[in-house]
């Protein structure tokens, strides 16, 4: 909920919308430290800039609407985790992007004039066609679920949605490989209401580099990709820098004239892993006004977690497949020598919420309050910290919080304020720029930046 007053007045429309009761503490947690936090969890506008449950509603039929007991996310969990808005993740896999030669191709210079057509031997590219239909599930659970939750596309809309007790929801492209190189398929998906873009998925793309692969391909952003930035500007589309490498990341702030985010990033100070953010990138996002949400996968929090469970993982392939060479599929044999590997390789434990909280705390100090958020990853990645479960456990976050000393202001700030500043600044540089020229493809946009 926004402020007093406002769930106060909903409260009086619609009962039923009211924040749910304080349950009791969790074990370990102070009674009056609990209810403080839930109440100030509940009141504070709460915003997650990544969530991936489009995934299971687009491959599995997933319904939003009842409690489901797996996953991290559903309207009713959300509700009690006082979840108020959501970046619904539409992630394009790296295996929909296809062949880009037309793109690269330098005459002619329109790239639509030349654009492969179905039959085109190689031109098989689903990046786009994935998006939309990423698109179209979030909306169709949106109108399956007319009084609970409401896409929207503005930061007014996402204000008018949580006063009125609805579910905000919002979209994010995951994989900038979505646009298939093409800044009109940019301005479509714009059009539909994408909010943010993330530059890179764990491919590198037709314009930027991803943190994943060990060659560059561009060494950052090509002239594309400063295109890509300066057209995400100007329609007011959010630049989101997780998952690109650190010279895209840099290229990428430096081409931008609005604030951008990391949408789901932890620390590398904290655990060196290439999807994370250096201190100097956290101090970056500051000056530049935009914001670091912090990432709940354990692998990106926890080096030792990440560690053990890669190499108790890759003892575990040899020797499964040892087991399936000798032993014939479906055999008695085959079940019993699984079922001793699972035994002997059980789970890696989940670090505790403590370890979620000391990057957060991490983060404040280094970026300062007004540039850090959570993006939490839930339902796109197989770990969450204990005690952090699903989305309803979320006011253990500000408990924890409160709890090392962060101010009620801080709190209100990170779980969702920061979030809506950054979104606002954008739409206000956007609108600062109407009438405006679009930018166009062109023969330069394979171009390298001099370096
Ligand atoms: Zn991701």
């Amino acid at each position: 909920m926004l402020s007093v007053l406002a769930s106060l007045a909903i409260a009086a429309a619609a009962p039923s919308q009211a924040s749910p009761p304080c349950p009791p503490p969790p074990a370990g947690y102070d009674a009056a430290q609990w209810a403080k936090a839930w109440a100030l969890h509940h009141d504070a506008l709460v915003v997650d800039t990544h969530v991936d449950t489009t995934t299971r509603i687009l491959d599995r039929g997933f319904d939003v609407g009842p409690r489901a007991n797996d996953g991290h996310f559903d309207l009713v969990r959300g509700r009690e985790g006082g979840l108020d808005a959501v970046f619904h993740s539409i992630y394009v896999d790296a295996r929909f992007a296809g062949d880009e030669s037309a793109l690269f191709a330098k005459a002619p210079v329109d790239i639509n004039a030349d654009w492969p057509r179905p039959a085109d031997a190689g031109a098989a590219n689903g990046s786009a066609r994935r998006a939309l239909m990423m698109i179209d599930g979030i909306v169709q659970q949106a109108r399956r679920h007319p009084t609970r939750m409401t896409m929207c596309a503005t930061a007014d809309e996402l204000v008018a949605a949580v006063q009125a007790g609805r579910h905000a929801a919002l979209m994010g492209i995951e994989g900038g490989h979505a646009i298939e190189g093409d800044l009109g398929m940019l301005r479509l998906f714009h059009q539909l209401g994408v909010r943010y873009m993330t530059l890179t998925h764990t491919n590198h793309n037709e314009y930027a580099d991803s943190c994943a692969p060990a060659e560059p391909r561009w060494g950052g952003l090509n002239r594309l990709g400063v295109k890509v930035v300066a057209e995400m500007n100007r329609l007011g589309m959010v630049v989101d820098v997780s998952h690109v490498s650190d010279a895209t990341f840099f290229d990428a702030l430096a081409a931008t004239k609005a604030p951008v985010i990391c949408s789901h990033s932890s620390l590398r100070a904290l655990c060196p892993h290439p999807r994370n953010v250096t201190d100097d990138m956290l101090r970056a996002i500051a000056k530049n006004g935009g914001a670091v949400m912090i990432n709940f996968n354990c692998g990106f929090l926890d080096a030792d977690y990440a560690k053990n469970r890669s190499a108790r993982q890759a003892t575990r392939r040899i020797q499964e497949k040892a087991a399936r060479d000798k032993f014939a599929d479906g055999s008695a044999e085959l079940r019993d020598a699984l079922a001793a590997l699972d035994a002997r390789f059980p789970l890696v434990e989940p670090p505790p919420l403590a370890t979620l909280v000391a990057h957060v705390l991490r983060a404040l100090e280094i970026a300062g309050p007004d540039h850090v958020g959570i993006g939490s990853d839930f339902d796109g990645v197989p770990c969450v910290p204990r005690g952090m479960d699903d989305a309803a456990h979320l006011p253990r976050l500000t408990y924890e919080l409160l709890a090392a000393g962060q101010s009620e202001t801080t709190v209100r700030k990170l779980l969702g304020g920061n979030l809506l500043r950054v979104l606002r600044a954008v739409e206000a540089h956007a609108a600062s720029r109407r009438g405006e020229e679009p930018q166009r493809n062109g023969a330069d946009d394979g171009d390298r930046l001099p370096r």
